[in-house]
């Protein structure tokens, strides 16, 4: 079978299902406690009429005295006109006196039997021929405790069966329209409740990674469908902004990837210009150098920020933060003494995190390079300190300081607060420093007086 490919119309078949399960369980409650109310009642009739035929009946010196007649028509039956058959029997089974529509039907054995041993029976016996149904009743008939006869009363279900018929024809007509009337209510419903997924479908076929303008734009409403339309158009500008800042990305990369390139076949060309004198060449070559270390670092650089993310936690390392700062601290000295600084240290021992030991160092080296690069005279400051669960690292420096106003960009990438001074750096460093931490689950902040220099402070969930 070929499946239901709507939404709607699954709901609809399911509306209607359901409440065909409800009416089919319904009307056979109804159905059936009808029955068996409307069988009640007309045994009840049938046991009262035997007990007035029975009071009817003469009896003379514990005798049925068979001159009198039984009344043809009890006064009191249910089912108001019908006849109803009155048969008396003696002991011995031989009917003695009868009236009504059925009393040739034969007594069954069983229900004589029974009224002989003083037992009232019911039992419903149908005509094949006609195809009608009667219901008897065989009470017996006593006399200080003696049987002296049996009587039977007898009515046919006629009426009971129109009724119940009439129920079923009801129920049989009326719940397939039921049932069909909501399958139509409910695709509808479901229809116009779907209508804006149809709107969304029909947008993000229009979207492709060029242009993700595309909104829905649909009324906000505070339903299931509104807040999927508001949290479709919040992800598609989301996408929107990153697809913008990966592309200025690659712009800005390739930049800064052709300046060096750039550099280098201007001193080839300046250098093939005429025969050079050995010490030129010389000259060249080690410029050439040069720009092909920048090369180098900024695609390191570029390469870091791309696996930025997906550096895994599984594969990180219980780390001895205390020694690693030390080990950058000593490496990079050397750097600051060239420039006349000094490198302090105040780092406790036994901070420990769980990290990946590349990235750390990276993060501590770019944050002291820039220290180091961007001051003149002064010192520069390693702290690091433990707070509750958490490792706080500053690198404090004395060096100009950073203007407010550049304070939150700083962190993005290709960033420079003076970007005539090329020679400095890309503008990666704090971008990847940035990334290292929130890959370990911490966040670096800065704070700058101009003139007076400063403080990046990176937070660090620690190991106890
Ligand atoms: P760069 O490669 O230019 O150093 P960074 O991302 O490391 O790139 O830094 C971005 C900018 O932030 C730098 O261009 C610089 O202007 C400023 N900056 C970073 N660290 C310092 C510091 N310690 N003192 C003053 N300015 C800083």
């Amino acid at each position: 079978m070929k499946r239901l490919r709507t939404l709607r119309a699954r709901f609809a078949l399911w509306v209607a299902a359901l409440l065909l399960a409800v009416l089919v369980a319904f009307g056979a409650l109804v159905y059936f406690s009808l029955a068996r109310d409307l069988s009640a009642a007309i045994d009840d009739s049938l046991q009262l009429s035997a007990s007035q035929a029975i009071a009817a009946v003469n009896i003379e010196n514990g005798q049925i005295n068979f001159a009198d007649s039984i009344p043809e028509n009890p006064t009191v039956t249910t089912t108001g006109e019908r006849d109803l058959t009155i048969r008396i029997f003696n002991p011995g089974g031989q009917i003695i006196q009868a009236s009504g529509e059925f009393s040739a039907w034969p007594a069954t054995a069983a229900s004589i039997t029974a009224a002989r041993q003083q037992r009232s029976t019911f039992e419903t016996l149908a005509d094949p021929k006609e195809q009608i149904l009667v219901r008897f009743y065989t009470g017996p008939i006593i006399e200080n405790g003696q049987l002296i006869g049996i009587v039977q009363v007898a009515q046919d279900l006629e009426d009971v069966q129109k009724t119940l018929n009439r129920l079923l024809q009801a129920l049989l007509i009326g719940g397939p329209l039921l049932v069909l009337v909501a399958a139509f209510g409910g695709y509808f419903l479901a229809a116009r409740a779907l209508a804006p997924i149809d709107q969304i479908i029909h947008t993000a076929r229009r979207i492709s990674a060029e242009d993700l303008s595309a909104r829905l734009n649909l009324p906000a409403t505070d339903d299931e469908v509104g807040r999927l339309a508001t949290t479709f158009d919040a992800m598609l500008a989301r996408l929107d902004e990153s697809f913008k800042r990966e592309r200025q990305f690659t712009a800005d990369a390739s930049h800064e990837l052709r300046t060096p390139l750039a550099a280098m076949q201007a001193i080839l060309g300046v250098i093939r210009e005429e025969r050079r004198t050995p010490e030129d060449y010389e000259q060249a070559l080690s410029d050439i150098s040069e720009e092909a270390d920048r090369l180098r670092a900024l695609t390191e650089d570029l390469l870091q920020l791309a696996r930025g993310d997906t550096q895994s936690p599984a594969a990180y390392a219980k780390i001895d933060l205390s020694a690693l700062l030390n080990d950058v601290a000593d490496s990079l000295r050397p750097l600051a003494e060239a420039k006349g600084l000094a490198l302090n240290c105040n780092i406790p021992n036994g901070l420990f995190l769980s990290g990946e030991m590349d990235g750390l160092i990276r993060l501590f080296v770019n944050l002291v390079e820039n220290a180091v690069k961007y001051t003149d005279d002064g010192a520069i400051t390693l702290s690091a300190q433990a707070e509750a669960d958490q490792l706080r690292i500053i690198v404090a420096d004395t060096g100009p300081g950073i203007p407010p106003e550049h304070l939150p960009r700083i962190f993005d990438r290709f960033y420079r607060v003076d970007a005539s001074r090329t020679q400095r750096g890309a503008g990666l460093g704090l971008a990847i420093a940035l990334d290292i931490a929130r890959a370990h689950g911490g966040a670096i902040e800065v704070s700058s007086t101009l003139g007076a220099g400063s403080a990046f402070t990176v937070q660090l969930p620690g190991l106890r």
